[in-house]
Order: C-alpha cells, then sequence, then structure tokens
C-alpha cells in the first residue's frame, strides 16, 4: 500500500499533503473526519471539528492555541494541517482525502511520519469527549 513504509521492521504512516497538482475542487474537505483541510487562503484553528479548547500542548511537543487562527498553509490550493492529521485512523481504514480526490494529489507526506499508534494518540487528544 502506497501510505505505509516499512523501515528497519517497523511500519511507518505518514500525514497527508496535498500537492500543487489540486484543482481546487473541494470534494476532500467535507470528507476530512478532523477538519483538518482548509481551502487555500483560509486561516484555520486546532479547535474546528475537534474538542480542543484554550492553551494546549500536542503529542509532537508544540505548545499552541486551539482557538486561534493560524495562517494558511497554501494560498493557492485546498492544504491540510498536518498537526491534525491522522490519516483518518481511529475513524476509517484508509485516508478519505485520497479517496475522493480525483486527480490522486493527495499523497503521504515525507516531513511528517508517525507510528499508527501516534496517530491513534493524536486523535484521542483531539477528540476526547467533554
Ligand atoms: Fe483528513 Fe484523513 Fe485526509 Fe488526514 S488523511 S487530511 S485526517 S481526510
Ligand atoms: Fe484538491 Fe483533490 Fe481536494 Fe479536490 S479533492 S480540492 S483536487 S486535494
Amino acid at each position: 500500500m502506497l501510505l505505509l513504509q516499512q523501515i528497519y521492521g517497523r511500519t511507518l504512516i505518514m500525514a497527508i499533503i496535498i500537492t500543487e497538482d489540486c484543482i481546487n475542487c473541494g470534494a476532500c474537505e467535507p470528507e476530512c473526519p478532523n477538519t483538518a483541510i482548509y481551502e487555500g487562503a483560509e486561516d484555520w484553528r486546532y479547535k474546528d471539528g475537534t474538542n480542543l479548547k484554550g492553551d494546549i500542548i500536542l503529542s509532537n511537543g508544540k505548545d499552541v492555541n486551539a482557538e486561534e487562527f493560524q495562517m494558511p498553509i497554501s494560498d493557492e490550493f485546498y492544504f491540510i494541517a498536518s498537526d491534525k492529521c491522522t490519516e483518518c485512523k481511529g475513524f476509517h481504514e484508509e485516508p478519505q482525502c485520497a479517496a475522493v480526490c480525483p486527480v490522486d494529489c493527495c499523497i503521504p507526506d515525507e516531513n511528517n511520519v508517525e507510528t499508527e499508534q501516534e496517530l491513534l494518540k493524536k486523535q484521542g487528544f483531539m477528540h476526547k469527549p467533554d
């Protein structure tokens, strides 16, 4: 499977990134269970579509405020906030954005490699019940 890499016997999984081949169709955005996909030039928040509130420390050690607007990652095409992408772990068997994208431009992000356990922890943290 394209989204998994076997390295030194460990299965590594990557967050997904949208490439510049994106045609801005918008099909992926409503499919994301973590609200990690935004239209180009749109500000985004950690709290969108999650239970995150106030000051939080992410599993990667980043200190952020869930309610503050963050700068867009792309001004030209749809983008994924990788801190919120769990490769759909905990919700679906496969990345939903990649499954619906008509031009196959949702691909593994080699700069964001996480284990399945890390992704599930991230998913649990974002959607912890009140
Ligand atoms: Fe969202 Fe899943 Fe795509 Fe990540 S892989 S951006 S969680 S739809
Ligand atoms: Fe871009 Fe693919 Fe999402 Fe359409 S489905 S907005 S082409 S990434």
